[in-house]
């Protein structure tokens, strides 16, 4: 594994960087991808973030979310000095990989993260890639502006369930108090990424009404069909719904796609569901994982209920 000072040498001696993170991008994927951008260009460099997904709305409120673009679709690949991937190994990155060619780096802090050694950077302790981030700018010696800073603490606030779950840490604490010293206003944004629809929340209560408990009351799980699936227009925040009942230790939330793809996504109080997420071609953290189903719903669901069940019981 490469250090992150030698990241920071290699940022430095660089001019135009290309960021991308994870399809499905979450809080920490765009914040510590736009956090990037903004500090690279705050020294006079080039920087672009690309992601071949959708982008959550409700992630629009960080500066310049809209200068956010899909990987372009040209014959030859388009050069960069570095091709900088972060919150996951290149594998879940689309089709970003196949538009430009340049040095790669990753920088991500998930243990199931298996890229090649001598680009990668991968630090388990951390809750979030933005507190990574945050380290690399202390050593690029790069001033925290408030652009910077919301990014980063919504990387980190997304990640640690707003500092709530158990990867939050006295580094997490002191990197968000640097972030509220450098203008982050904690309220603003909370309100406007916590906002839902009246739709949404109604779609909720029905999503909520799937809800089973099983492997006798230590896994509860919501589990949206297709036409559910298509129906809410976000399920974020839907399965910390279900995270809170007595006597769970892991919640699952499942979505249907089409009758091919489901998508999978679980969180624990103890039990490991990284390995759960593995076996099914995922990953992610101990207390946080996914994965995509290549199943209709049916399958899926029992898949997943026996695969949890199994993994409670060992
Ligand atoms: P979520 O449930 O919020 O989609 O994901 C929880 C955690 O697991 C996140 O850290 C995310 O990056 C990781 N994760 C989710 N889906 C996948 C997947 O399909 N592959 C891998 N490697 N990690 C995933
Ligand atoms: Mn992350």
């Amino acid at each position: 594994m490469i250090s992150l000072e030698n990241v920071a040498m290699k940022l430095n001696g660089a001019q135009n960087i290309v960021i991308t993170a994870h399809t499905n991008p979450d809080g920490d994927a765009i914040g510590s991808s736009l956090a990037m951008k903004h500090a690279l260009e705050s020294v006079g460099k080039r920087a672009k973030v690309v992601i071949d997904d959708k982008l959550p709305r409700h992630l629009s409120c960080l500066p310049d979310f809209d200068t956010i673009i899909r990987p372009p679709q040209t014959a030859e690949k388009i050069p960069c000095d570095i091709f900088l991937v972060l919150d996951t190994a290149p594998d879940r990155i689309g089709d970003t990989q196949k538009s430009f060619e340049g040095e790669m780096l990753n920088i991500d802090h998930h243990i199931t993260n298996k890229g090649n050694p001598s680009c990668t950077y991968v630090d388990a302790k951390r809750a979030a890639t933005a507190e990574i981030i945050y380290e690399l700018l202390d050593i690029m010696q790069i001033t925290l502006t408030k652009k910077i800073a919301s990014c980063l603490y919504l990387g980190m606030a997304t990640d640690t369930g707003f500092f709530k779950f158990a990867n939050t840490t006295a580094f997490t604490m002191n990197a968000v108090a640097n972030c509220l010293e450098a203008g982050v206003k904690p309220n603003e944004i909370a309100e406007f990424t916590e906002q839902k629809s009246y739709e949404t929340v109604k779609t909720m209560a029905e999503a909520m009404n799937t809800l089973e408990l099983f492997a006798d009351g230590r896994a509860a799980g919501i589990f949206l069909n297709e036409e559910l699936t298509k129906k809410a227009e976000t399920t974020e925040g839907f399965i910390d719904q279900i995270r809170i009942i007595e006597g769970v230790d892991i919640a699952v939330l499942l979505k249907c796609n089409n009758a091919r793809e489901c998508r999978v996504s679980m969180r624990s109080k103890g039990a490991n569901v990284a390995k759960i997420a593995e076996s099914f071609g995922g990953g992610g953290h101990i207390r946080a994982a996914g994965a995509t189903l290549n199943m209709g719903f049916y399958e899926a669901k029992s898949a997943i209920m026996a695969a949890i069940t199994f993994a409670l019981k060992g």
